[in-house]
């Protein structure tokens, strides 16, 4: 075995395809240049130390200590569960992937993790197999209840590239994503409702019981028509979000293809529409910056992302936007009293090895 092994892993960010994951639907993600970096060597017991929670945790059993320590002991665990050999192991983890800020920290530390014990133990990766087990670990260690989007980007991930995924049946492609004059941003709105998770199981619940009541196991076997018939309003909206925001991603596949950016933002645009009006999991203050984006030609799309009730803003622009945002800034501060963050995204490479 040689020495020290150091793994990049990156965050992700979902183009479009929102709340579709847990419906069997279609999602569009990219791993982006933000990366937990994560360096291994054989030790003589497990020792983890995170520059970020600035704490060490030596460990002999693989039983789960409800913290931060939680995503590596699972994955050795999981990985064992799959017949993978475990060493012991020395492990520094480091990272310029904000935690908790939905660039998907926690897979990129699972991922990464899973990477780096591989490479120490000499196998040969199969990326898909450490995308599955990663998610396994969050779901079924840590306790997260997520779809299978970010354990699949940030393994899978190419530059230049989105990942279209079917989460029914988990085939992906890869669809070329080239910006050229345009520019990805994320703006974290600065805003964090205490609502977000209960509301978040309240919709997966109300998908559940509109497939119910339309009678369908699955939302791809689901028409406008059976939508039309549905009697309760609110689990009428929720379905209609599903289903056209399944169309939207399909639609984006397409513009995409033929570079049509303005296509590609009109996309985003519907989609936040369709996310604050019939999916409900927007907010006012993040309405209030879309509307304001709208007003400008050199942004050519943007919608709320993530589960919702704050959080962040992806938008798709020309490189004015910086000095739009500025303005942007200015007036939602004034209104909320809160300072929002931009943040460049380029697409990067799934989870790799330093050489
Ligand atoms: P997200 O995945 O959107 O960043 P999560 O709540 O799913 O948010 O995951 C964040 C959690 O992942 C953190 O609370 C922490 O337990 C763990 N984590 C992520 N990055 C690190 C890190 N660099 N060091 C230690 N723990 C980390
Ligand atoms: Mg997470």
């Amino acid at each position: 075995m040689n020495g020290k092994i150091v793994v990049y892993s990156p965050g992700r960010a979902n183009l479009i395809g929102e709340h579709t994951d847990y419906n069997d639907g279609f999602i569009l993600p990219f791993a982006i240049k933000r990366y937990v970096k994560i360096e291994i060597e054989p030790s003589k017991k497990f020792r983890v130390f995170s520059e970020q929670i600035k704490k060490g945790i030596e460990f002999n059993t693989l039983e789960k200590t409800n913290s931060w320590a939680d995503y590596v002991i699972g994955m050795i665990v999981k990985l064992k569960e799959h017949g993978y050999d475990v060493k012991l192991f020395n492990m520094k983890i480091d990272s310029d992937l904000p935690m908790g800020a939905g660039l998907s920290s926690s897979a990129a530390l699972e991922v990464g993790v899973g990477y780096a014990i591989l490479s120490m133990m000499n196998y040969d990766i199969n990326r898909e197999e450490l995308a599955k087990i990663a998610h396994e670990c969050e779901v079924e260690f840590v306790g997260v209840r997520c779809g299978i989007m970010d354990q699949y980007a940030v393994a899978l991930s190419k530059e230049n590239h989105a990942l279209f995924i079917d989460t029914m049946t988990r085939e992906y492609k890869y669809i070329p994503f080239h910006l050229d004059s345009a520019r990805i941003y994320l703006v974290d709105s600065g805003i964090k409702h205490e609502l977000g998770s209960s509301e978040y199981n309240k919709r997966r619940k109300q998908c559940e019981l509109a497939l119910e009541a339309m009678g369908k196991k699955s939302f791809r076997e689901v028409t406008m028509e059976d939508v039309e018939r549905l009697i309760e309003p609110v689990l009428k909206k929720r379905a209609l979000h599903v289903i056209t925001e399944n169309e939207r991603v399909l639609k984006t596949l397409s513009a995409l293809e033929t570079e049509n950016l303005q296509l590609v933002g009109r996309y985003l645009y519907e989609s936040h529409y369709s996310l604050k009006d019939n999916y409900e999991v927007s907010c006012e203050e993040i309405d209030f910056m879309i509307e304001q984006f709208e007003e400008y030609a050199d942004i050519y799309g943007a919608r709320i992302v993530g589960a919702g009730f704050g959080g962040s803003v992806i938008v798709l622009a020309n490189e004015n936007f910086e000095r739009i945002f500025e303005k942007v800034s200015q007036k939602y501060t004034t209104k909320f009293g809160i300072i929002p963050k931009l943040l460049t995204v380029e697409t990067s490479d799934g989870v790799f090895r330093l050489e």
